[in-house]
């Protein structure tokens, strides 16, 4: 379930102390500008902390950080630290973000995953390099944010398919409708978060459309060139 405030939704399950973490909106404007960011950031927390975030190059590698990370972590779609007081950043117009969070081990990561990531996996990449940073599955748990629906998503048949051969499940992720492929990029990623040990109770995915609810997000497929931009979800460890 997510709550907004100040123009920032809020995932109810990530809503813990010694963690902040949030989503913009359209209402704080595009996130590729520095002074929207700046202002998202604050929006989130009074503290000025460091901000890092993954190249999102398409690929399903995750990169662990720590406070010697600056800036942009090349060749990466996810971050994970177990570092206080740094801030991990996804930013998206329809790709599917994810933030993680185990309060035991104090672990978060931040993931980017548009469907050639998601085909490859990011998720359970991203559960993986947690755990080797000491976090445990099923202490996990897990914000999948705003992105693209099912509803909305159209698809060749050709990726379709190969949703269909990767992710096996009840109901299939991509289904043909009125002649078109719909693919449901949000419940391929929870299957796979689901294939790597997380709970099913630790895993918020509010059905949230990026393209549906264009007045609220931003949509790659749904702007316009003059209208888009992008929304970024943060998440990090503070003390
Ligand atoms: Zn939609």
């Amino acid at each position: 379930m997510m709550t907004q405030k100040n123009g920032i939704r809020y995932s109810s399950l990530l809503t813990l102390p010694g963690v902040v973490h949030g989503y913009s909106t359209r209402a704080l404007g595009d996130a590729r500008i520095r002074t929207n960011t700046d202002m998202i950031v604050r929006n989130l927390t009074d503290r000025a902390l460091p901000l890092l975030h993954a190249a999102q190059v398409h690929g399903n590698a995750v990169s662990i950080v720590d406070s010697a990370t600056t800036g942009v972590v090349p060749l990466a779609d996810g971050l994970v630290s177990g570092t206080d007081n740094i801030l991990l950043e996804v930013h998206v117009a329809d790709c599917v973000p994810m933030l993680f969070f185990d309060p035991v081990a104090r672990v978060v990561a931040a993931v980017h995953a548009g469907w050639k990531g998601t085909l490859a996996h990011i998720a359970k990449n991203a559960v993986a390099r947690m755990t080797e940073s000491g976090a445990t599955p099923k202490n996990i748990l897990v914000s999948i944010g705003p992105h693209i629906g099912g509803c909305c998503y159209t698809v060749p048949e050709s990726r379709a398919q190969q949703f269909l051969a990767t992710f096996n499940t009840v109901p299939p992720v991509a289904a043909k409708e009125n002649g078109e492929w719909h693919l449901d990029i949000g419940q391929a990623n929870r299957f796979e978060l689901l294939d790597a040990g997380i709970v099913p109770d630790h895993i918020d995915a509010p059905i949230v459309c990026t393209s549906c609810q264009i007045d609220a997000f931003y949509s790659f497929r749904k702007d316009s060139r003059e209208t888009f931009g992008e929304i970024i979800g943060v998440i990090g460890l503070v003390s």
